[in-house]
């Protein structure tokens, strides 16, 4: 699948700088089975919607009452919540997310809300590597709407890839979109620019959230984050938001950027895999963030673990590789993995 889009890619580069070239029978220039999108811009006011079918870009414009334009961000800390289901780095690996979604009953056979007033939190890094990623976007963004609907809710939480896009780091992008990109007339981050839906619905989202007594973020919390930031999650949230419209090299003047995007920050945070903590260390964190259980994404592991005693999960299941994954359910205080098949199983 890869190959066949790195060809695609080549050949695209090539036809757009080769226009004198006219051999159109040529079976490398075949972009008929080359399709994307929808990809929805705001200008002037109107939505207009660009697709790719068949290698052909079109363009209509909708009605604006199709999709709000604005987004508000929602809180950071929610309460007295029965069901709580995570899922991480899903990496444009749209099927097998859609797979474990409806293997664990999060989702019905036609990709619709099922469940019910359950939380569902995207742990970061939808973007990047894989091919599917416009899909999974579309496919969160309409679930958000329905499990609200029906008094649940998603949480897509933003994890590095996603700053990285944002932030016109485009160096794990998958060759289908670099396609994509140059049929659209388009460098990849303007697709999710803040003129777009998406790209304006996810600049609405948060990093960090807390639900019951458990804190939700990609990379992790570490001892250093607190010491320079403080723990009030919601003003952490906004401060990251706002860092979006900022430019690196801006960033980057100050301590900022250490903070908000280094090794210890929220997004990049490794430490509770890697920097040998003892318990006491994790003890401390979460006597600071007032939680019993800090759930991550961010470093991959075969199935979803616990570390220190259940005090730490990680959620990165590995599903980037494209072949299996999990998700973890949180109900009555109880932790479970839920496995690529359905099944339920309790740590
Ligand atoms: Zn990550």
């Amino acid at each position: 699948m890869k190959n066949s889009y790195l060809i695609i890619f080549i050949v695209t580069i090539f036809s757009i700088t080769s226009v004198t070239s006219q051999e159109t029978d040529d079976p490398f220039l075949d972009l008929t089975n080359f399709s994307d999108g929808p990809y929805v811009f705001i200008s002037n006011n109107k939505l207009i919607e660009k697709k790719i079918l068949n290698g052909v870009v079109t363009s209509k414009v909708l009605e604006p009452t199709q999709y709000d334009t604005i987004f508000t961000p929602q809180k950071s800390m929610f309460k007295n919540v029965e069901n709580i289901a995570a899922l991480s780095d899903i990496h444009g690996q749209y099927d097998l997310a859609v797979e474990i979604l409806k293997n664990n009953g999060i989702i019905d056979p036609n990709l619709d809300w099922n469940f019910g007033k359950g939380h569902l939190v995207i742990v970061g890094d939808v973007f990047d590597r894989g091919p599917k990623i416009n899909e999974m976007l579309w496919l969160l963004f309409k679930l958000e709407i329905q499990a609200k609907k029906n008094g649940g809710r998603l949480h897509f939480l933003l994890g590095n890839h996603e700053y990285m896009v944002l932030h016109k780091d485009l160096r794990y992008v998958h060759d289908r979109y670099k396609v994509s990109s140059k049929l659209l007339g388009l460098a990849y981050d303007e697709l999710y620019s803040n003129q777009t839906i998406i790209g304006r619905w996810l600049r609405s989202k948060s990093t960090i959230i807390k639900i019951n007594n458990s804190i939700f973020v990609h990379g992790g919390v570490s001892e250093e984050f607190i010491t320079e930031n403080g723990i009030d999650i919601s003003n952490t949230n906004q401060i990251m938001r706002s860092s979006i419209e900022r430019s690196k090299q801006e960033m980057k003047s100050t301590d900022f950027y250490k903070t908000y995007y280094g090794k210890k920050s929220l997004i990049w945070y490794r430490g509770y895999f890697y920097d040998n903590l003892v318990d006491a260390d994790i003890s401390k964190i979460l006597t600071q963030v007032n939680s019993e259980h800090i759930v991550v994404g961010h470093c991959s592991n075969e199935e979803i673990v616990q570390l220190y005693d259940h005090k730490i999960f990680g959620v990165d299941s590995s599903i980037k590789k494209g072949t299996y994954g999990e998700l973890l359910f949180i109900k009555n205080k109880q932790f479970y993995r839920g496995t690529l098949d359905g099944k339920q199983i309790k740590f």
